[in-house]
């Protein structure tokens, strides 16, 4: 019997009315003779009111107790979710993180997954169950309960279907894929149909919101297919590429071509001209993630997303007591993100994509690559026309890509 994992997002169990309509979708799979794994988000927003609750009650909340708070979000949708199977006549049990074997290390609020022992999911799986996952959460070797960072039940979809070897793992959500740009900001985003390990682990890092970053890795290792597709799309059929974006090894692609253009808004610049080990070690000490560090000519920079920093005004006056104006967060920039495999074998990406933001009037404060990416960052104001700016440049003026 094959095992398959579906992961549902928190717009796709926002009411009791959609948690419905995902346990039918759920019973239907089973009914097709697989063993069905399911994680949930939390319910719409949940977590989005669940910090301002804790901002309400404190400015630099508790990283530890924030998890405790966090975590309740996805155990509601956990529970009715296996409630509205049972409703239906499927079998359903639901775990936490915890409970589900999911071991993280000690680092709250963005904890990483080292290990999963999925004992009694498997057992469940063995008496014929549909398991019910809370995503998002999990145990620490400290057996505290942790959470994996903002977005992180694809995390625990895909590192579960990891440990099961699940024949694919489905991400489900309100979008139908991954898209060459959010097609909020871009009309003419296009629907990529499939995608490599590497490109979607860049467009995540990018700050593409489908799939979540570390989640890849997951996959990458076991080599299994990750389909994201919209809850109200068919179940995967016999061409699974026929709707939605597969993830998997390889893809044929042109080496060079831009996929896609990302961008992450809430991001603040870190500048200093601390010794970087001296800096590293205090954002260590606050468990602060960063990203693109940058050191050369005695100046050090880097890029701090604000997903999971929240304790900021901590942050900031443990940084000034420290290292006083020999450390600066600058705000009010973005980072604006083109993706492909070997997109910088030749300058002529950051040639062409510099120009058009320029012609554009989005004179980029500065620009970073690596083999997959180049990212400028703009005024933050003017991320969005930076956005349609790239992609009408690397992806509008060229045919829509196959597969
Ligand atoms: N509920 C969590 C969040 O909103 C985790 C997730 O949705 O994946 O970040
Ligand atoms: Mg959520």
């Amino acid at each position: 019997m094959a095992t398959v994992v579906q992961k549902y997002g928190g717009s796709s169990v926002a009411d009791v009315q959609k948690l419905r309509h995902v346990a039918e979708r759920v019973v239907r799979t089973r009914n097709q003779g697989d063993a069905v794994v399911v994680v949930v988000s939390a319910m719409g927003d949940t977590t989005d009111e669940l910090l301002a609750k804790a901002k309400e009650v404190s400015a630099n909340p508790d990283r530890r107790e924030l998890d405790m708070l966090l975590s309740a979000g996805e155990r509601i949708s956990m529970a009715l979710l296996s409630m509205a199977i049972r409703e239906l006549g499927g079998d359903a049990i639901s775990l936490t993180g915890s409970q589900s074997g999911i071991i993280t290390n000690d680092r709250h609020v963005d904890a990483r997954i080292i290990e999963v022992r999925p004992f009694r999911v498997q057992d469940a799986l063995a008496q014929g169950k549909i398991v019910v996952i809370a995503g998002f959460q999990g145990v620490s070797y400290k057996k505290e309960v942790t959470t994996l960072g903002r977005g992180g039940s694809d995390t625990t979809a895909v590192a579960m279907a990891a440990a099961l070897d699940a024949t694919y793992c489905e991400i489900c959500s309100d979008v139908d894929g991954v898209y060459s740009a959010d097609p909020r900001v871009v009309p003419a985003a296009r629907r990529i149909g499939t995608l490599s390990y590497e490109e979607t682990q860049e467009m995540a890092e990018a700050g593409a919101k489908v799939l979540n970053a570390q989640a890849v890795e997951f996959a990458k290792d076991k080599g299994i297919a990750i389909y994201a597709r919209a809850t109200a799309g068919p179940l995967p059929g016999a061409d699974p590429s026929s709707d939605g974006t597969v993830v998997r090894r390889h893809p044929p692609r042109m080496p060079g071509t831009v996929v896609g253009v990302a961008s992450e808004r809430d991001v603040i610049l870190l500048e200093s001209e601390v010794a970087p080990p001296e800096l590293l070690a205090l954002l260590d000490e606050r468990a602060v993630a960063g990203k693109q560090l940058h050191v050369a000519s005695g100046r050090t920079t880097l890029i701090v997303p604000r997903d999971n920093l929240h304790d900021e005004t901590r942050f900031r006056d443990a940084l000034r007591e420290s290292f006083g104006a020999r450390a600066r967060l600058i705000d009010g920039l973005a980072a604006v993100s083109v993706v492909g495999a070997g997109i910088n074998a030749t300058y002529t990406n950051v040639r062409g994509g510099s120009q058009a933001l320029m012609a554009a009037g989005i004179p980029p404060a500065a620009v970073a690559t690596s083999s997959f990416r180049i990212t400028w960052m703009v005024p933050r104001a003017q991320a969005d026309a930076a956005v349609r700016t790239l992609h009408a440049t690397f992806i509008e003026a060229t045919p829509p890509l196959l597969p």
